[in-house]
C-alpha cells in the first residue's frame, strides 16, 4: 500500500476536527484550476458522508467551463458574485480547509475573510514554503498535487472505503491537470497505485481527459494560432520563448475564463526551448505564467522577479505596469539569468 508520510500527530488532530466540527468551508486560491477544484470537490464529497451542518466550498472567483461537469461543481459559492454570502460563511465556520494554495494573498479579496475568521485552520498543499497562518499545515511540495494529497489523507484515516466515484473522478481531474496528464510531476510508483484505486471507484480516465482537454471553443483554437503565428517570441542563445495578449487582442477572439490555459507551455514542444513564459493582461495587472522542462526553477524567477512563485517546472506571478514595462523587464532579467546552464531533461 501507500507510504505512511503523514506525522500521525496531525493527522489525529485532523480527525479530531472533522469529528467535532459541524461547519466546514473549503477554499482554495484565485483563478482556480483544475487541482484547486478538484481537492476541494474530493473533500467535499467525503465530509458529505458525515452527518454535519454546512460543507460548502468558496473560490475567490469563476473557474473555466471545462471544470464544471466535475460533481458538485454548481454547489461552489464564488465570493465574487456572492462576497457577503462568502464572508458569512468563513466567519461562521468552525474548520476551514486551504487547499492548493500556501499564501494567503492567493486568496485575493477572500484573504481577509479567511483571516478575520475564527475558524480552525487547515492547510493542505503541495507548494513550497508555506505560509504560516494555519494551525495545522500539511504539506507536501514533492507530490502531483493537492488533490493526490487529500487522497492519501483520507487513506491515512482508514476511510478508503468511504471514498466513492464522484471524489475519485475529482481527485483524478487535480493529479491529471496538474501534471499535464502525467507528463511531469509524476514520475513516482505509487501515483500509479493511486489511479489504480481511483479505477477501482469506478472513474473512466480516458472520458475525464477528453472533458477537461477536448471541449473548448472554436475561438480559444483560433487564438492559438494566432499566438503561435504571431506572437511568440524566440530568445534561441537564452532557450527561451516570450508572447503576450493584450485585452484587446483577448477581446478579439471572445476570451473566456480558461481560454489560455495551457498556452504557455507551448513553445516548450520545440526543440532547445525550455523556457516560456506568457504575459496576459488583467484588469489592473499583467499576469504572468511561467514554465520549464528540466531543472530551470521557473518559480524563483517568479518570485525574484514578478511576485510569485509556483513549482519548479510551472509558476505564475504578477506584474504591476504596462505590458510594454513587463517584457522590458523580462529580457532585462532574462540576460542575467542563463536557463542555458541547467540541465535539459
Ligand atoms: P498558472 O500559470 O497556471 O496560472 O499557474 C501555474 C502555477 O503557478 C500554479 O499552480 C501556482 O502554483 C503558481 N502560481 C500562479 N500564479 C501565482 C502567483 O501569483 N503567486 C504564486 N506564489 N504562485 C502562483
Ligand atoms: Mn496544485
Amino acid at each position: 500500500m501507500l507510504t505512511k508520510i503523514f506525522d500521525s500527530d496531525k493527522i489525529h488532530k485532523l480527525k479530531t476536527y472533522i469529528d467535532k466540527g459541524n461547519k466546514f468551508v473549503i477554499v482554495t486560491h484565485e483563478l482556480p484550476d483544475g487541482d484547486a477544484i478538484g481537492s476541494a470537490l474530493g473533500l467535499y464529497h467525503y465530509l458529505m458522508m458525515f452527518d454535519k451542518k454546512s460543507i460548502k466550498i468558496v473560490v475567490p472567483n469563476d473557474f473555466p467551463e471545462f471544470l464544471k461537469w466535475m460533481p458538485g461543481a454548481k454547489d461552489i459559492v464564488i465570493s465574487d458574485y456572492y462576497p457577503d454570502f462568502a464572508t458569512q460563511l468563513t466567519a461562521d465556520a468552525d474548520v476551514i480547509f486551504c487547499l492548493d494554495f500556501n499564501v494567503i494573498k492567493r486568496l485575493g479579496k477572500l484573504a481577509s475573510a479567511v483571516i478575520a475568521s475564527d475558524a480552525r485552520k487547515v492547510m493542505i498543499d503541495h507548494h513550497l514554503d508555506p505560509e504560516d497562518f494555519s494551525k495545522v499545515v500539511i504539506s507536501y511540495p514533492d507530490i502531483s498535487s493537492t488533490s493526490e494529497i487529500v487522497f492519501r489523507i483520507i487513506c491515512a484515516f482508514g476511510d478508503v472505503d468511504l471514498i466513492e466515484k464522484e471524489s475519485a473522478e475529482c481527485f483524478y481531474t487535480g493529479m491529471m491537470t496538474d501534471t499535464g496528464a502525467f507528463s511531469f510531476n509524476s514520475n513516482y510508483d505509487e501515483i500509479y497505485l493511486i489511479i489504480s484505486q481511483l479505477i477501482k471507484k469506478g472513474i473512466n480516465k480516458d472520458e475525464i481527459y477528453h472533458k477537461v482537454y477536448q471541449v473548448y471553443s472554436e475561438s480559444r483554437l483560433r487564438l492559438m494560432g494566432y499566438v503561435l503565428y504571431k506572437k511568440m517570441m524566440l530568445y534561441p542563445d537564452k532557450h527561451s520563448a516570450l508572447f503576450t495578449l493584450s485585452r484587446d487582442e483577448l477581446n478579439r477572439f471572445k476570451y473566456k475564463c480558461g481560454d489560455t490555459e495551457n498556452f504557455a507551455n507551448l513553445p516548450l514542444s520545440i526543440k532547445g526551448i525550455y523556457f516560456s513564459v506568457f504575459m496576459r493582461e488583467e484588469r489592473n495587472f499583467i499576469k504572468i505564467s511561467l514554465r520549464s522542462v528540466g531543472d530551470f526553477p521557473c518559480n524563483l524567477f517568479a518570485s525574484k522577479y514578478f511576485n510569485g512563485g509556483g513549482h519548479k517546472n510551472a509558476s505564475g506571478g504578477e506584474f504591476y505596469g504596462s505590458m510594454e514595462d513587463a517584457v522590458k523587464t523580462f529580457e532585462e532579467v532574462l540576460a542575467l539569468n542563463n536557463p542555458n546552464n541547467y540541465e535539459k531533461l
